[in-house]
């Protein structure tokens, strides 16, 4: 099939790619010329995981192609996938100023018969302000609208594309559903689930799934504030209440909270147009005020852990919203950089790949080359990202590095019992921290020895 996508960003890139592999011919377009540039080269804009080799692989197939030309990609399409950004009006609204936009290239181009598949995450009911657009703007060749959200994870974006647990058909017509199952063929005969809906379900589903997602990570760390005062571990109740199929495991763990282009916008979204139709989501208002809470909890224990933050140099561990992923929009990482750093705290950082996206947030951010340079001097280091790399750190080197051997796990990567072996002073989330074990000869250690010339050294007042 000619597939057209508009909007190449995480989701439309990968789109793109997928639709190529499933054997469509394939032309991306956005009003990000650069970015078509990239692409056009075969370099993703953004880090994720295969997609270089993959899409590499699809534009030498020649099946996929990019243009900066709407019309080019749009006129001879069957199916035209919106994927463009709809991130948060000040007001908590969803954006759809570049859904309209698109819209209308599409009512200048489609040829007729087109369906229009809105991939963007949308607001129940903005199907109806798609139709009257291209009915205003159009030009008078009939389509066809559908929704298929997409639920796709960055870090496994390829696979949730090509292997996704269900795919979601939101469609008004037969022959709606009829093109989208032409296009999603090769995986529905591999058995993936499909569920056949009408758009506005199909539309409020995917928000709900997010909020609901958001609204088990806001439970997790509701009950950390419990497991805090109590002496319970949050991570062994998390895995007592994931035990039960009809709860499940994921996303109950306590921490920094959820982030990301994704959550953060659609729980807004959700709660502001359930509010617009005269519902009050107090609940999606609560897991949002959990959220912002569990960012201060752990800059609270950062200062705690250190009793005063001003002049204190504090080493951050991971700045991207989750592991796998350069993308920082809405990341809590972030956000714990900023409260320390507002508080007077000396911050350095490191990322495995997010650190030049962190300095476009936050410039002038102390980016260090790797997790024990960032260590090298530090009063206390923070894990804020739980990349897998972390878990795997040589405590004895990095312990070494540091001034004291403090550490704030704010993603539950590490064992308490280890780190206390290890000969650290150790906090985390929902659990209760542990000291320096007496009987290890970690107490007994040296001081750290004198930083390389040319190393920052922060004064420090404990010594
Ligand atoms: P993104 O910001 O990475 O990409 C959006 C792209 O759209 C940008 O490249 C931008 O230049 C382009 N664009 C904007 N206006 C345009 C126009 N008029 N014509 C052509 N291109 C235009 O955003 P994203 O992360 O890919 O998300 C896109 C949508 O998919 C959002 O609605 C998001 O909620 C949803 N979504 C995202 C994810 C995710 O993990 N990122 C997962 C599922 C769904």
């Amino acid at each position: 099939m000619n597939v057209a996508v508009i909007g190449t960003g995480r989701v439309g890139v990968v789109t793109c790619v997928a639709s190529s592999v499933l054997g469509h011919d394939v032309i991306g377009t956005d009003v990000d010329h650069d970015k078509i540039a990239l692409l056009s080269r075969g370099v993703p804009p953004f880090y994720e995981p295969q997609l270089e080799d993959s899409l590499a692989a699809e534009l030498a197939s020649g099946r996929l192609s990019f243009t900066v030309d709407p019309a080019e990609a749009i006129r001879t399409a069957e199916v035209i996938f919106i994927c463009v950004g709809t991130p948060a009006r000040h007001d908590g609204e969803a954006d759809l100023l570049a859904v309209e936009r698109a819209v209308r290239e599409v009512g200048r181009h489609a040829a007729d018969g087109a369906l229009v598949v809105e991939k963007s995450t949308v607001p129940a009911g903005t199907v109806d302000r798609i139709r009257e657009t291209l009915e205003r703007e159009g030009n008078g060749r009939r389509v066809h609208l559908a929704s298929n959200p997409e639920f796709l994870r960055e870090g496994l974006a390829l696979r949730d594309a090509l292997e996704p647990d269900r795919i979601v058909l939101g469609v008004e017509s037969d022959a709606g559903r009829e093109l989208l199952e032409r296009l999603y063929r090769p995986l529905l005969t591999k058995g993936v689930r499909v569920i056949v809906t009408d758009i506005r379900t199909a539309e409020l589903a995917k928000h709900a799934s997010n909020a609901f997602l958001a609204t088990k990570i806001s439970f997790a760390n509701a009950l950390a504030r419990v497991c805090e005062r109590t002496g319970a571990d949050v991570s062994a109740v998390a895995d007592v209440m994931g035990a039960d199929a009809r709860i499940g495991r994921a996303f109950l763990d306590a921490g920094l909270g959820y982030g990301g282009y994704c959550l953060p916008k659609d729980v807004a979204a959700l709660e502001r147009l359930a509010a617009r139709l005269g519902y009050r989501f107090g609940l999606l208002e609560e897991v949002e005020r959990v959220n912002a809470e569990a960012v201060r909890s752990l800059a609270s224990k950062v200062e705690d852990a250190v009793w005063n933050l001003e002049g204190k140099r504090i080493a951050l561990l991971g700045l991207a919203f989750k592991p796998d992923t350069d993308d920082v929009r809405s990341s809590p990482a972030l956000a714990l950089a900023g409260q320390l750093r507002t508080a007077g705290a000396d911050l350095v950082a490191y990322d495995p790949k997010a650190a030049s996206e962190a300095l476009v947030e936050m410039p002038g951010l102390e980016i260090a080359a790797d997790p024990y340079a960032a260590a090298a001097g530090a009063h206390c280091l923070v894990v804020a990202t739980d990349w897998p790399e972390f878990r795997a750190l040589d405590l004895e080197a990095l312990g070494r590095a540091m001034t004291h051997r403090i550490v704030v796990d704010a993603r539950n990567l590490f064992d308490p019992a280890e780190m206390a072996a290890a000969g650290f002073w150790y906090h985390s989330a929902g659990r209760p921290s542990t000291r320096p074990d007496a009987t290890d000869d970690a107490l007994d250690r040296e001081r750290p020895p004198a930083l390389a010339a040319g190393s920052p050294r922060p004064e420090d007042p404990w010594s």
